[in-house]
């Protein structure tokens, strides 16, 4: 594909002449990026719709508010993160000054995934840019009408030597991956994860990777049952369950399991009504290959809420799974749709090792009034990030780190974060004149002691 080459090859002269680095030219490009976003609301509602029914507010909420908010924290911030940051020197090294300079790694490419396909495509450019990169966007294929928005939204503000969009699926992304990049940075599925590693292994291409994972949510006795449910139905049921972070199953207190279903159950109906179907607020599944893949869950276990499938509409009601075996397909890998398992446990032993069974997740949920209880499981299992008495609110703060750890992902991105995944930090020390202490310099004879000393005095 002679022009993905092509246009590679552009951004990396248009690199080179240091525009992307001139930080009101940036500022620029980002403020009218915002005003895009907002004069194009209507249509990115619309090609959200189109794609799987996603409501209007869920759409603000989640895929356009949330993106306003990191351009608008990133203006307010670049001209901080793009100074050199000044830093307490080392004694040995004594006349001099140090300093942190960010350096943007080049020409980035950008593959975003469909499930919040206008966010997660939009986000880490926003970032790329600020610290000064050109950008190569390829969206997801399977969100065919939030692909083309993006790219009329992006397209409108910058020129393709700097910001372009490659639309299209697997080939073209091989093709995009078989030119040498100063940067990957991939939203998506653990396999296609390790095809981008490797890809990237070969240039020596640093990477992000924003991988997915068996989320676990954990509730306690201690909790207000009602207000958890109703924390719960929202987290996994938003866009329809297709959320990396989305709590995958969840582990209750044997005690309190067969009241948590029943309060799941009521807050579904009250968040959906009796048909989700009819429901302006539910989001459809993304296609019929995933709609397949969630059907074949629902062949084993006990179903108690929902399991209504409507093939001509993609459409999986909000299903609740009681007591399912480890070894049913639910409990296999990440379920990435409106099923939710319900386990329960009676030790902090069968706890761990539910949890265990899986890789390290992405996301990670506590409900517990006993702050001792979820500090202790903060600290006993390795996940990305995770939020407590709530499921996923963590996103929501651009001053957290959001990423993965193991099969979960690589690297982490947000706020001042994501400029600085996006640029190499160059340590540089700036030596003065006017002292030259001789201690370091041969001949060495009589040296050792005082060389000991001095390590010691600067402990
Ligand atoms: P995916 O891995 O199938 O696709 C992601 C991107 O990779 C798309 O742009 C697609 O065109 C491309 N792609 C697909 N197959 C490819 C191949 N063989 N070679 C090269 N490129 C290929 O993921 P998805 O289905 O779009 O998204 C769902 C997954 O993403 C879930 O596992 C979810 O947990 C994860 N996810 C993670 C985050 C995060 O921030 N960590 C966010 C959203 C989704």
């Amino acid at each position: 594909m002679e022009h993905i080459k092509l246009l590679k090859n552009t951004q990396k002269t248009f690199f080179k002449s240091g525009k992307t680095r001139d930080v009101s030219f940036i500022k620029t490009k980002l403020k009218a990026l915002k005003s895009t976003i907002i004069s194009n609301e209507n249509a990115i509602y619309d090609a959200l719709y189109k794609d799987f029914k996603k409501s209007k507010f869920e759409t603000y909420f989640s895929e356009i508010g949330i993106l306003i908010s990191e351009i608008e924290m990133t203006l307010k911030n670049i001209e901080k993160w793009n100074k050199p940051k000044k830093v307490r020197s080392a004694a040995l090294n004594f006349p001099s000054k140090d300093y942190i300079y960010s350096e943007p790694y080049g020409t980035v490419l950008v593959i975003a995934p469909w499930n919040y396909p206008f966010q997660l495509a939009i986000a880490p450019i926003v970032s790329a840019i600020a610290a000064g990169n050109t950008v190569v966007l390829k969206p997801s294929e399977l969100t065919p009408h939030t692909a083309q928005i993006i790219e009329d939204v992006l397209s409108d503000v910058f020129k393709k030597e700097h910001l372009s969009v490659v639309q299209g699926g697997i080939p073209e992304t091989t093709a995009l991956l078989d030119e040498r990049w100063d940067y990957i940075f991939f939203t998506g599925s653990v396999p296609v994860g390790k095809i981008v590693a490797k890809a990237a292994a070969q240039f020596m291409t640093p990477v992000t990777l924003e991988l997915g994972g068996k989320n676990p949510c954990i509730v306690d006795d201690s909790v207000d049952i009602k207000l958890t449910a109703k924390r719960l139905v929202w987290g996994k049921f938003v866009n329809a369950g297709q959320t990396c972070i989305a709590p995958d199953y969840i582990l209750a207190k044997e005690s309190i399991k067969s009241e948590l279903v029943q309060q799941l159950k009521i807050e579904i109906t009250k968040a959906y009504g009796e048909d989700p179907q009819q429901s302006e607020d539910y989001p459809r599944i993304v296609n019929a290959k995933n709609l397949k893949r969630l059907e074949n869950m629902l062949k084993e276990g006990n179903i108690v809420h929902g399991g209504t499938i409507d093939n001509d509409d993609n459409y999986l009601a909000p299903t609740l799974i009681d007591d399912p075996t480890l070894y049913s397909k639910v409990m296999e890998g990440e379920i990435f749709g409106p099923i939710l398992p319900i386990l329960s446990y009676s030790t902090n032993e069968d706890i761990e090792s539910i949890v265990n069974r899986y890789e390290k997740p992405l996301g990670f949920y506590v409900f517990s009034n006993r702050k001792e209880f979820y500090t202790a499981l903060i600290k006993t299992f390795s996940f990305g990030g995770g939020s407590i008495n709530d499921t996923m609110i963590h996103f929501g703060n651009p001053r957290l780190p959001f990423g993965g750890v193991g099969d979960s992902g690589i690297g982490a991105y947000h706020g001042r974060l994501g400029f600085d995944t996006f640029s190499h930090k160059k340590g540089i020390t700036i030596k003065a004149n006017w002292l030259d202490i001789p201690l370091r310099y041969a001949p060495y004879k009589n040296k050792l002691k005082k060389i000991k000393k001095a390590f010691k005095w600067m402990g």
